[in-house]
């Protein structure tokens, strides 16, 4: 089965071979050992100089959003919360959970971040401490320009938390320009890790001060970024997924590292779209605006989203559903993971198949 769903991906033989890894004991110094491996080639994917430390915990991306929600956000002075799709609005709901105060300023999901409302959302509450915002909209498959609105974070002091689950290893980050407190990341999207762990990248001046503002003993990055500088963890990792994860930074910087994984993705999806696009489906929104490895696409009003999907799981392809008011109208491909050309071509036959009959 290929995975065109947006993570998890399917995996490469290398990397599902490192999931059959010995069975280890998280508190054993091989395995402290094999975390901080993960660390350094984490800390390593984006250049961003020493400035950020990561810290992995186990747990799918959601896991470590909302860590970072939990750890750095205030409990005294407002989040802002950017949001254009499912995932700004999923930030929205954590900060509520947590009893955080939190504000959004939302946009149609269809629509890029404005950051002209955030600027004068910031004029008017000049105490938000953060604002929170996702990198790649994996709801409608937009990748985020972040660059003015980190300018504007920065200009006001104000910490920029990052939701990167589906864009870190496969999209540009320019840590040192954004220079965000923050970064969300998952094993198993851009990364082709197994499902699992998680981790955020933070800025390590602010981890070494051990504050956090966490409401949850579990969700509490300062305690994991104490222990994990010797590769001890405080509760049970994954450990197999870990290992697997380590196998898979290895493939990926063997493979040339994020702007190969980006070149790699532009390809498959640029085939996609032609193909969808010589049978008369068209993107959601523009093609300038999507990410590399996700492209939402309008499904026409004669076609049927559930015949879609189960006469392509059939041919050994599993493709994404619209979520929330998009379901029934959009469909999702994400181009991620262990794809040959082979199946490329039968992807575009079984497209090309569906779309020529559904118009006849
Ligand atoms: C996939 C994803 C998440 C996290 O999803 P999980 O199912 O918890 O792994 C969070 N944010 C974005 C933008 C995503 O694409």
């Amino acid at each position: 089965m290929i995975l065109l769903n947006p993570g998890p991906v399917t995996l490469t033989a290398r990397v599902r071979q490192a999931l059959n890894t010995d069975d280890m004991c998280h508190r054993e110094p091989e395995f402290a050992a094999l975390t901080l491996d993960v660390l350094r080639a984490l800390e390593s994917v984006y250049d961003g100089g020493g400035e950020y430390a990561a810290v992995m915990l186990s747990g799918s991306g959601t896991c470590a959003v909302e860590a970072m929600l939990s750890t750095f956000a205030s409990k005294t002075r407002p989040t802002l919360v950017v949001c254009n799709g499912v995932y700004g609005e999923r930030m929205a709901s954590m900060l509520a959970r947590q009893g955080k105060p939190a504000a959004s300023v939302t946009v149609p999901w269809a629509e890029g971040i404005d950051v002209a409302k955030v600027e004068a959302h910031l004029d008017a509450h000049p105490d938000t401490a953060h604002v929170a915002v996702v990198h790649n909209e994996t709801t409608t498959g937009r990748l985020n320009d972040l660059t003015a609105l980190a300018a504007l974070c920065e200009a006001r002091r104000v910490g920029l938390l990052i939701d990167a689950v589906s864009s870190f290893g496969g999209e540009a980050l320019p840590m040192g320009d954004w220079k965000p407190l923050a970064i969300a990341g998952t094993a198993n999207k851009c990364l082709h890790g197994a499902p699992g762990v998680s981790f955020v990248l933070a800025r390590r001046d602010v981890l070494e001060t051990g504050e956090s503002h966490s409401t949850s003993l579990y969700l509490d990055l300062s305690t994991y970024y104490r222990e994990q500088l010797k590769g001890w963890s405080p509760f049970t990792q994954a450990v197999h997924v870990v290992a697997a994860l380590c196998e898979a930074l290895r493939e990926f910087q063997d493979q040339g590292g994020w702007a190969a994984r980006n070149r790699l993705y532009v390809r498959r999806s640029t085939r996609v779209r032609r193909v969808l696009a010589d049978a008369g489906v068209e993107t959601m929104i523009p093609i300038k605006a999507c990410s590399s490895m996700l492209t939402a696409f309008s499904l026409p009003k004669d076609a049927d989203y559930t015949r879609l999907h189960d006469e392509l799981k059939d041919q050994g392809f599993v493709i994404y559903a619209g979520q929330g008011p998009l379901a029934g109208r959009v469909f999702r491909i994400a181009t991620m993971g262990d794809i040959g050309e082979a199946e490329l071509d039968r992807l575009a036959d079984a497209l090309q198949a569906f779309f020529s009959r559904a118009r006849a």
